[in-house]
C-alpha cells in the first residue's frame, strides 16, 4: 500500500523513516514545494531500506500520490522558540487551502492524517475543505495527543514500575498547552491506579503528579529550546497511526478528529480517545471524567474553538 507524504521537512521525512523502520505500508512518495529536499530525504531514507523493510521510498509531485490509502500532511512553517501554536495558524491555513485540495484531487480515497501544528485546528480546516469536495470527515484525522499520551504512559510506567503497554492512561484535548491529563482515570492491567499503588505499597505525591504533568504538558517548548524542532516522537506516532489504519488494526488512539459537540462546546476538533479502523475514525469512547477534568475539557476545547473562529 502506498503512503503519501506532503512536506517533507523534519516531522515528515522522520515519518517516512519511522515508517521504513516499522516496516509499515509498501510504498512512500515524498512531496514537498522543495522538490530538492523531497528527492534528498527520500534518497537518504531509501538507503536505510537494506537495513530495515523492503519499501519503496520517492519523491514525487501530487500526481503520484493516486492510490495512496494514507496521505500524512506534514506541510507547513514550524513553530519558532517562544511561539505559541496558536500564533502558527494563520501562516499555515495558508498552506493547507492550497494542499489539500491537490491531495483530494489526486489520492480521493486516501485517509488524510495531519500532523501540522496548531494541530487540532488544522484538522478541523482540513475536515472543511476536505467536506467541500464530498469527502466525509471520518476520512480526516490528526496525530492531536497521540504522542503526549505515550509520553504520560511511559512516565508513568517508570513510576509503577510496570511495563508502558499495561498502563492506561490519556492526554486529551487541544494539543498543546491546555490539554489535559486524566489522572482520574489511570489504570493499570485493568485495575484503577490507586488500588495499583496500594497493592505495590507505592505512592504518588501531588508534587510528582505536577512534575509528570510539566514534563508531558512542556515536553515541546524544552525540545525546541534545545534543538529547535521535535520530530523523532511524532514521527513516531504518525507510523504506529499509518499502521492502524493500513492493517485495519482498531486501535485506541488519542488521535484529533472533528465532532459536533464535545463537552457542550459545538462544532470543534480536539483529541480524545478515538477508535481508529481501516476506514478512518469509527467514533470516541464515552468517557466518565469527574467536574473538574471536565471543566478543563471543556476549557481546553473552547480554546481551540476560538482558534477556530480566527481561521482566516
Ligand atoms: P517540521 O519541523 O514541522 O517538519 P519543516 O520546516 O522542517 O517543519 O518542514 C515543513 C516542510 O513543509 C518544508 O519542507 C517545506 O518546504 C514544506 N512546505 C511548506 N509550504 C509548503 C507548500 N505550500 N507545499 C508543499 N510543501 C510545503
Amino acid at each position: 500500500m502506498k503512503i503519501g507524504i506532503v512536506g517533507s521537512g523534519f516531522v515528515g521525512a522522520t515519518a517516512a523513516y519511522a515508517l521504513v523502520m516499522r516496516g509499515v505500508g509498501r510504498e512512500i512518495v515524498l512531496v514537498d514545494r522543495d522538490q530538492k529536499r523531497a528527492q534528498a530525504e527520500a534518497d537518504d531514507i531509501f538507503h536505510a531500506v537494506p537495513f530495515a523493510s523492503a519499501l519503496n521510498v520517492t519523491a514525487g509531485t501530487y500526481a503520484d500520490l493516486a492510490g495512496a490509502g494514507v496521505v500524512i500532511m506534514a506541510a507547513g512553517v514550524n513553530q519558532k522558540p517562544g511561539e505559541t501554536r496558536m500564533q502558527l495558524l494563520e501562516r499555515n491555513a495558508g498552506v493547507f487551502n492550497e494542499v489539500i485540495p491537490q491531495i483530494i484531487r489526486h489520492a480521493p480515497d486516501a485517509i488524510i492524517v495531519v500532523a501540522t501544528n496548531p494541530v487540532d485546528v488544522m484538522t478541523h480546516l482540513t475536515a472543511r475543505i476536505a467536506a467541500q469536495h464530498g469527502i466525509s470527515r471520518t476520512r480526516v484525522l490528526g496525530s492531536g495527543t497521540t504522542l503526549d499520551t505515550a509520553r504520560f504512559r511511559a512516565l508513568l510506567s517508570r513510576h509503577l514500575e510496570v511495563d508502558p503497554q499495561h498502563v492506561h492512561a490519556y492526554v486529551v484535548g487541544e494539543h498543546g498547552d491546555s490539554e489535559v491529563l486524566l489522572w482520574s482515570l489511570v489504570s493499570v492491567g485493568g485495575v484503577p491506579m490507586d488500588d495499583y499503588l496500594t497493592a505495590r505499597g507505592l505512592t504518588i505525591s501531588d508534587e510528582y503528579r505536577q512534575s509528570i504533568d510539566e514534563q508531558v504538558r512542556r515536553a515541546a517548548y524544552h525540545i525546541i529550546e534545545g534543538k529547535k524542532a521535535t520530530y523523532y516522537g511524532v514521527g513516531s506516532a504518525l507510523a504506529r497511526i499509518c499502521e492502524v489504519i493500513l492493517t485495519n488494526q482498531r486501535a485506541i488512539l488519542t488521535i484529533c478528529a472533528p465532532h459536533d459537540e464535545i463537552v457542550g462546546v459545538e462544532d470543534v476538533t480536539i483529541a480524545l480517545p478515538h477508535l481508529l479502523s481501516g476506514d478512518g475514525v469509527v467514533g470516541s469512547l464515552p468517557l466518565s471524567i469527574d467536574g473538574e477534568e471536565r471543566e478543563k475539557l471543556a476549557r481546553s476545547a473552547r480554546i481551540v474553538r476560538d482558534a477556530i473562529d480566527q481561521l482566516p
